[in-house]
């Protein structure tokens, strides 16, 4: 399977994560989680002390490290920080920090070089994958679900409760899609899925029939 390249996108907790790895699996893709790069830009300002407001500071610090994904976890200089990135400290500054035009600058490119260093094909998931980052992927997917139904979804997660996540997913979804640059939204051509009563299989499924039609 050259040359295709699934584009997934969504907001916070629409399962986008998860169906994107199954879905990489059944295609036998690679699978690259970009928000895992904006989460590790985040972790690497906040541990040098740098201010999420900083454009500067964090530009500069970001020159010195290679941030980039192994095995489907993020890793900063070699070092994976996949649990680092998930704390609520990263969750909260990471939509400021997202909203730099040069951060994105910086970080699409290190995902377009990324998937084509595996040979150009991949399961890519984030939030403007079928806007910005590849624009002329063959197959863009808008995930959706009703806002109390993420944030169940991240609470099962993570064994907390739904109404902590309610008010971040809130806040975290606004930011994201009123940006200026590459705000949050489906590209013209994306098939908007709402999973608020789907399962996780079935999502799966019916993104993986769409890309088998696709090579037909
Ligand atoms: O996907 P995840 O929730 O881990 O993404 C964390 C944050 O990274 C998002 O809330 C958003 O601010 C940013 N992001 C982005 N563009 C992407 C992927 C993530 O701005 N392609």
């Amino acid at each position: 399977m050259r040359g295709l390249i699934v584009a997934i996108d969504g907001p916070a907790g629409s399962g986008k994560s998860s169906v994107s790895r199954l879905v990489a699996a059944r295609l036998r893709l690679p699978h690259l989680d970009t928000g895992g790069f904006y989460r590790a830009a985040t972790l690497v300002a906040l541990r040098a002390g740098i201010d999420p407001a900083d454009l500067d500071g964090i530009v500069r610090r970001l020159a010195d490290v290679e941030i980039s994904s192994r095995d489907g976890l993020t890793v900063v200089d070699d070092v994976v920080v996949e649990g680092d990135i998930r704390g609520h400290e990263v969750t909260a500054a990471v939509s400021e920090v997202s909203a730099h035009p040069e951060v994105r600058r910086l970080l699409v490119e290190k995902q377009r070089q990324w998937v084509a260093d595996r040979g150009g094909s991949a399961v890519v998931e984030g939030r403007d994958i079928g806007t910005v980052v590849f624009p002329d992927a063959p197959l863009k997917v808008f995930l959706t679900a009703d806002e109390l139904e993420r944030a169940r979804r991240r609470a099962v997660q993570r064994g907390e409760d739904p109404a902590t996540h309610l008010e971040a997913i809130r806040r975290r979804d606004s930011m994201d899609g009123s940006r200026p640059v590459s705000p949050m939204t489906p590209a013209d051509d994306a098939w908007v899925l709402d999973t608020t009563d789907m399962g996780i299989g079935d999502v799966v499924e019916t993104i993986v029939e769409m890309a088998r039609v696709l090579q037909r």
